[in-house]
Order: structure tokens, then sequence, then C-alpha cells
């Protein structure tokens, strides 16, 4: 039997492993790599049958493959992955991962045909393999952090009222919930200014506060007021974020929305008269305190406090009953709201008496206004109950003044008001 001269350096200086073998198995070479990863010398393995040292390898396979190298002239691979194994190589080099043998890429190539023999090329092919392995696992996580991602995504769109707005406060997306809520179409939203959905008397989402809060680019949160398609007004807790790009630079802002209504509408019974719809003197004591405290930083204007107190009403209820006497009440307090302006506040003061602040007024002004109002209560026109008029006292604030001593003042001018002969306006 011919054999190959050793050492082959060419052979033992590749750093793969190399098998030359003939089709019955016989070994005829076995280089250096092979002899290192194996343990087995080549004094051992060469001139035997390699089916005593491997019997795990599946013969019949290898046999074919060898065929068809010599028949063919050409290499073929052969398939060397987990369930067809070739030599079991353990791994030495220290890894974290679970592969104890090396992963094997084998090639059969024609060595001297004549004599049968061909040329086993072993490529350790383990950190291929664990790489593959790894991306697999990761793309795996990736695609179940989608799927989390996609049901979260889901549960937000129908369930929260959000809004995406770009700089300019035009509408780039919105929520399932928020296009359900509203009432709007989408298509009708897209492209927008939010102040579509956002009407007077809120904070407008073009207003210049809303600019500014978006040029300072920081997060946003207050109660805003909105329309739904269906015209009704509700009360949205609004909080606005910042989205940053890539370059950390803001393009677009998200608004998340609350439906408060529940709670302004309780808020707002807190703070009303059921009666007139007035303020009640609760919501009064907290404004009077609040201008108070204002006047102390600003002592270039003043504000004045008008009490206001109708006449002989125990007679009025006594005559034509309580229930004129209440309509009488609701029909004061619509009169004296639509005499005062805007920035003025009007409450119940309890019973038959109303009481009116009057910002950045001085005295004549103030005598004015009451005048104004108590005209309004004279020309009411209420057949069941006949003429109504009603006593005012006016006070002016000064320097030191306490809300008690405000009240003092106006309520002293108020009951001269009705010593002199009621319907008439006087101040202290
Ligand atoms: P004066 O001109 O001096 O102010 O006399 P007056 O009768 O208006 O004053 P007085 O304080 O004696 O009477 C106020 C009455 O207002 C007594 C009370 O029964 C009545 N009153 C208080 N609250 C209500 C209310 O909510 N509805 C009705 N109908 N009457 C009320
Ligand atoms: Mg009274
Ligand atoms: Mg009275």
């Amino acid at each position: 039997m011919p054999t190959i001269p050793y050492p082959n350096i060419l052979l033992d200086a590749l750093e793969i492993g190399v098998i030359i073998i003939d089709d019955q198995f016989k070994v005829r070479y076995w280089n250096k790599w092979l002899e290192i990863n194996t343990g087995i010398e080549p004094a051992k393995i060469v001139g035997e049958n390699l089916q005593t040292f491997y019997p795990q390898i599946d013969y019949k396979v290898f046999s074919r493959k060898i065929r068809t190298t010599l028949r063919l002239h050409s290499p073929t691979f052969y398939d060397a992955s987990l369930q067809n194994r070739f030599l079991e190589i353990p791994r030495t080099k220290i890894t974290t991962s679970l592969l104890t043998t090396m992963q094997l890429q084998v090639t059969i190539a024609p060595y001297i045909p004549e004599q049968s023999m061909v040329m086993v090329s072993i490529y350790d092919i383990s950190d291929l393999h664990e790489l593959k392995l790894n991306l697999q696992h990761q793309m795996q996580t990736i695609a179940k952090l989608n799927d989390e991602l996609y049901r979260e995504k889901a549960i937000i769109d129908s369930n929260l009222l959000i809004a995406k707005i770009d700089s300019d406060c035009c509408v780039l997306e919105v929520t399932q919930a928020f296009v359900t809520f509203f009432g709007y179409k989408r298509e009708s939203l897209l492209g927008r200014p939010l102040s579509y959905v956002f009407g007077e008397g809120s904070i407008d989402f073009d207003s210049k506060h809303m600019r500014d809060v978006i040029a300072s680019q920081q997060r946003w949160s207050g109660e805003v007021k909105a329309f739904l398609e269906n015209g009704d007004g509700i009360w949205l807790d609004a909080v606005v974020n910042p989205i940053t790009d890539d370059n950390h630079e803001i393009r677009s802002y998200t608004v998340i929305f609350h439906d408060i209504s529940d709670k302004k509408r309780i808020e707002l019974l807190s703070i009303t008269d059921p009666l007139t719809k007035l303020f009640n003197r609760r919501k009064f004591d907290e404004v009077f305190e609040q201008m108070i405290m204002r006047q102390h930083w600003n002592k270039d204007a003043s504000f004045s406090l008008i009490m206001i107190d109708i006449d002989h009403f125990k007679r009025l209820n006594d005559t034509y009953g309580h229930q004129v006497g209440d309509k009488v009440l609701m029909e004061t307090a619509q009169v004296l709201t639509q005499t005062v302006r805007t920035g003025d506040v009007l409450a119940r003061w309890g019973g038959e008496e109303f009481a009116c602040l009057l910002p950045d007024v001085n005295v004549e002004k103030a005598l004015h206004v009451a005048q104004k109002l108590r005209s309004a209560i004279e020309m009411l026109d209420i057949p069941e109950a006949g003429v109504i008029t009603a006593s005012l006292g006016v006070s002016l604030y000064k320097i030191g003044d306490t809300e008690e001593s405000l009240i003092q003042r106006a309520d002293t001018a108020l009951y001269r008001a009705k010593e002199n002969g009621r319907n008439r306006v006087e101040s202290y």
C-alpha cells in the first residue's frame, strides 16, 4: 500500500484539519491540527480504519460522498451538522457558549483518484455557528418585543386620548380613542390646528401662551376646555411632552388628555350658589382674599366693594309668596351679571344680598357702576312682583384694609342708603 511521506510540511502548516483517506476508510494522513485538537497521534491512526476511532460517523453517507467525489473529480460537502455528526472534536477555546464540541464544515476533494484517495478538509465553524445562534436568538427577542409593543400600542390606541402635534400645533396623529371620544372624523383632524377642537374660554392651543410653552421646549400640563363634535363642552387635563428626534431636536409633541368633566362639575357646584348660579360666599371670600393680596404688590390701582341689598324683600315674600321671591333673586342675579364687566366678581352674599368686587377702579367709577346696578334692578320687569329696588353701599380699598374693614365700610354705607330712603347708592 503506497504511503504518503511523513511529515508533510504543507499539510501540517494548515489551520484546518486534513485527513487523507481511501474509500475503505483507511487513514493515510492525519495532520498536525488534528493531532493537536483530537489528541490522537498520526503514528496511532495512520494505516488504521477510521471506524475504529470514530464509530459514530454515518459511514454509509460518508462512503457515498467519497465515491461521488472520485467519480466526478470535484469536491463535495459532507453535512456535519449535529444530526449527522463527523469527528467529535472538543473545543479548547474558553467561551460562554454551551457548545462543547466543534461545529465542523467538511469538504471532500479528490487526492489520488486512481488509488481511491480523497482529502477531507475539516473547518472549525463554531464561532460562525455561535454568531448565527446569537443572531437567531436576538431576532426572536426583537420579534417578541415587537409583538408586545404592538399589543401595548393597541391598548393605548383604543383607551388613551392622545394627539401628536407639530410645532405649529397642527395634528400629526391621533389615537382611535381620541377620534371616538371627540366624535370628529380622523381625516378632519389631521393637519388641522388643535384649536379646532379647543374652543374659546380655555387655553387655545394656538395661543401665544401655548406657543411660548412649545418654544421653551418644556413639558406643560394644565386644564383645557374642548368641544365635542356635537358641540358639548368638556374639561380635559392635558399634558404636553416634547419628542426629540435623533439629533435631539424637538420636532413634535404628544398631548395626553384626561376627561376631568366630572371633577370640574363638582368643583363648579362647590363654588356656585344653586338658586342664582352666581359665585357663592365661599368662592367670593377666596377671590376677595386674592385681591387684597394682589393689592400689596400693586399699590397704583385700587379696587372697590359694592354690597347690594334688595329693599323690603321680606314684605315681597309675605305678599307674593316665596316662589316669587326666588324668581326676583334669580332675575336680579341675571341683570347684575349683564351689567358688570367680565373682570368684575359677582356673588350671592346671602339671603337677598349680593356683593360685587370691581378691580382697577377709583371711587367715581365705582359709584358709577353702583348706580348702573341700582338702575338695572329698578328697571327689572317682573309683573308678578311689581317694582323691585335695592340699596347699595360702596367702599374703596385703601392701604392697610382687610376684608373685614372693607366689608364693614360697605355695610355702613348700605345702612345709610337704607336710612336715607332706599333705592340709593351711598359710599363710605
Ligand atoms: P330691607 O329693605 O331693610 O332690606 O328689608 P328686607 O325685608 O329686605 O330685609 P330683611 O333682612 O328683614 O329680610 C330679608 C328676607 O329675605 C328675609 C328672608 O326670609 C328672605 N330670604 C332670604 N333668603 C331667601 C331666599 O332664598 N328666597 C326667598 N324667597 N327669600 C329669602
Ligand atoms: Mg338684608
Ligand atoms: Mg333687604
